[in-house]
């Protein structure tokens, strides 16, 4: 990638470009500090587009069914005319250095499609990277045009948790399951899904899953009633993403959802919410990345850091006075 960013770089992100758009995405993957600067310099050309794409997150174990879902779903949306992206939060890059998720291989009829735009999960140091690329990513592809956004995960440790502080709808994705695999569900998860929709709800798996459905459903009902719907969600549906059945209906329940909290207000106190949050995440992270860029202040730790560990200071003491360096 180039020092400079071509000055034109956000009207063709605004129209629509998807080289200029992937070219972005990369940017915002960048831990250089100048490209960092670049990132922040172009994500604040394009906050004023005033775009708005349904973000929509997906979480679900390996094997449940998310690519093929991803890939019926997202062709049924984009021939109804929505321009849909597709990306990925998945914490096994993190540690592998390879991807598992948002793979064009695994979506391989929807990445040929001029109204979908797919970017696998890169392989980051941290879920914070990958959670700060994320978001970034969205606002690139909402500044791009795309009406909807969604955003993949596999359900492991946190990643569901910041892919819901970064979308509109969480749903969860599981497959048939016995009575007693359900409370394999962490109450947690459950609280954070607008909709469970279970997977492979076809052939000789049908009856078991739709089992699996009233199961949910009745799990659901017994979670407190949220502000933020309305009468009967959160919802449990099945799909079968293999033969395509069931997605209108799930997209249905989306949309119906998604209108009640604008109409509401829930909509934009949430996506409020969720900026603030980040503003904030970035504020902390930038404070970290001081701690370990600055020579000074890195030396400046560790002798600290020996003295509590030698017992000659107390820890809240010296954490202040390294605060007070850091002028927090
Ligand atoms: P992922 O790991 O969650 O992305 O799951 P995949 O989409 O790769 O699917 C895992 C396996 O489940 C594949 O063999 C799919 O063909 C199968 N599968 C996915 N969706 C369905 C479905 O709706 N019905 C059935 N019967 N199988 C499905």
């Amino acid at each position: 990638m180039t020092a400079q960013l071509p000055p034109d770089m956000a009207q063709k992100i605004l129209a629509g470009d998807r080289r200029s758009l992937a070219r972005a995405i990369t940017l915002v993957e960048s831990g250089r500090a100048d490209h960092r600067a670049q990132a922040a310099a172009l994500l604040e050309q394009l906050a004023g587009s005033g775009r708005q794409a349904l973000r929509i997150g997906l979480s679900g174990t390996p094997g449940v069914g998310k690519s093929t879902f991803i890939e019926s779903f997202g062709m049924m949306l984009t021939a109804q005319g929505l321009r849909v992206a597709v990306l990925a939060v998945d914490p096994s890059s993190a540690r592998s250095g390879g991807s598992i998720l948002g793979d064009k291989t695994r979506m391989e009829r929807l990445s040929r499609d001029p109204m979908a735009f797919i970017r696998p999960s890169p392989s980051q140091a941290h879920l914070g990277g990958v959670a700060r690329r994320t978001r970034e990513a969205v606002s690139l592809c909402e500044a791009a045009g795309f009406d909807v956004v969604l955003i993949e995960t596999v359900g492991v440790g946190q990643s569901e948790t910041l892919v819901a502080e970064m979308t509109d709808l969480f749903i969860l994705l599981m497959a048939p399951a016995g009575g007693d695999e359900l409370q394999g569900v962490k109450r947690g998860i459950m609280e954070m899904a607008d909709m469970i929709l279970v997977n492979k709800a076809d052939g000789d798996l049908k009856p078991a899953a739709m089992r699996t459905v009233s199961d949910y459903a009745g799990a659901l009902r017994l979670l407190r009633k949220r502000s933020q719907d309305p009468e009967g969600f959160p919802k449990a549906l099945p799909v079968s993403a293999l033969a395509e059945d069931g997605l209108q209906k799930a997209w249905d329940e989306m949309t119906a959802l998604a209108t009640w909290r604008r109409e509401n207000g829930h909509f934009d106190r949430c996506r409020a919410e969720q900026a603030r949050h980040w503003f904030e995440a970035e504020v902390r992270e930038g404070l970290l990345a001081r701690l370990h860029s600055d020579p000074a202040i890195r030396a400046k730790m560790q002798s600290l850091g020996d003295a509590v560990a030698a017992g000659q200071s107390a820890p809240a003491a010296a954490a202040a006075e390294m605060l007070g360096l850091l002028g927090a």
